[in-house]
């Protein structure tokens, strides 16, 4: 029953004592089925062109780590995070040590360490922003003033927004509903923590509210971090209480997978903010992407964080699984949409795919975005993250259609 239709109801129904204080009821209601909300935009106007599907690599890497300058971490120089990820093919990791171990001043502790060196392996600038309403991480391709951004942490957002609006660099949410959530607007972010450490289970409130932020207008990408702290002991005499986690959560659980233009510090944060991003439970599970054919050419035209107008013609959508799918296994494919699941399928085989089919609605925000289930790849250099995992193998960021991006 619409708006109006309850007040005509009500107004019918109005007789004898109640009639005074009923009808004034429904003569509210009915004031406010005409009400126009000046917020809602009627047209976004024309959107960016898709950027090429081709052009550009995928990289896989870790955003989330902590070294010898977080005070609680162990046996974790940054030599040994290095070497670890070059052992395991990462092409870049976020070194991300607690800002307030060292007041702020992060630039002349994680940044300056002589193992701090990008090659090979690109290792970005920044940190955990670690602070009273929860914690954050930021990203930058160079070297920023990190203190900056530390000194105004217990300031309104307001302002907190504009010093890092200024600084230039990717702000993070990190485990968003576990303690130490972030508890600073959302509006100051372009992605979230949606996968923190081998752990899976724990992430489901993370993904709900990633969900929540994406289905009010705000395209974040999400990403993973596996918050690792402690490295492997070099002698059993070095092992403290937690050497037991450098088997079980490390670099690469989970692993986050980003498709950048360049082989660049750059390239992966350009990556990571548009969102053509997807995790998997480790650097050997399979990587999952998630495309779209707009116009029935059997050509794919978009993929996970790209946003398109809906026109409404009906979408064929595709999932596939690359890398080291297991043959002998079955995938449980998902597919959620605007929030809540849409299609469930099953995939095997040595490069699984699934296709599916739906007419977005034209004129509003939509979007899709898929999970996989399943037996994990094995993770022999952290062999006890598998279990930690349980059945999730990976999940896509999202396909959008009509989200504003002057939102
Ligand atoms: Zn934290
Ligand atoms: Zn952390």
């Amino acid at each position: 029953m619409s708006l109006l239709e309850i007040a005509l109801h009500k107004s019918f129904v109005c007789t004898g004592m109640l009639l005074t204080m009923a009808c004034s009821l429904s003569s509210s209601v009915m004031a406010q089925s005409g009400h126009v909300n000046p917020w809602e935009k009627k047209d976004i106007g024309k959107l960016p062109p898709i950027a090429s599907l081709t052009e550009g690599m995928w990289l896989k890497g870790d955003l989330h780590l902590h070294s010898r300058h977080s005070t609680e971490s162990s046996n974790n120089p940054i030599s040994k995070i290095v070497a670890f990820s070059k052992s395991v093919g990462m092409d870049y990791i976020g070194i991300t040590d607690h800002d307030n171990h060292v007041n702020g001043d992060v630039a002349h502790h994680t940044w300056v360490d002589p193992e701090f060196k990008t090659d090979s392996l690109l290792l970005l600038y920044g940190a955990e922003w670690t602070t009273t309403r929860g914690h954050g991480n930021t990203f930058s391709a160079k070297p920023y003033d990190h203190q900056q951004l530390y000194d105004v942490r217990d300031q309104r957002d307001v302002v907190t927004a504009g010093v890092k609006k200024k600084l230039g660099i990717h702000l993070s949410a990190n485990h968003p509903s576990g303690k130490d959530h972030f508890g600073y607007s959302y509006d100051m972010i372009e992605s979230i923590e949606v996968w923190n450490s081998a752990v899976w289970p724990k992430n489901a409130n993370a993904i709900m509210i990633w969900d929540d932020m994406l289905s009010s207008g705000r395209k974040l990408t999400g990403r993973g971090g596996s918050d690792a702290h402690h490295g492997v002991p070099d002698s059993p005499e070095k092992a403290t209480k937690n050497s037991v986690q450098a088997t079980a959560n490390y670099v690469g659980t989970p692993t986050t997978w980003v498709f950048a233009k360049t082989r660049t510090l750059q390239g992966v944060i350009d990556a990571l903010t548009n969102g053509r991003v997807s995790v998997s439970a480790n650097p050997y599970a399979p990587r999952v992407e998630f495309y779209a054919d707009l116009d029935e050419d059997g050509k794919m035209d978009m993929m996970m964080g790209d946003n398109a107008k809906s026109t409404g013609k009906v979408v064929h959508f595709q999932v596939q699984l690359s890398g080291n799918a297991l043959p002998e296994a079955t995938y449980t494919v998902t597919i959620v949409k605007n929030g809540g699941s849409f299609a469930t399928f099953q995939a095997t085989g040595k490069l699984p795919v699934v296709e599916f089919t739906d007419t977005p609605i034209t004129g509003k925000r939509s979007y899709y975005r898929v999970t996989i289930e399943g037996p994990q790849t094995a993770y022999p250099q952290v062999p006890g993250s598998m279990v930690l995992s349980e059945n999730m193998v990976a999940l896509s960021n999202p396909i959008c259609f009509n989200f504003d991006p002057n939102f």
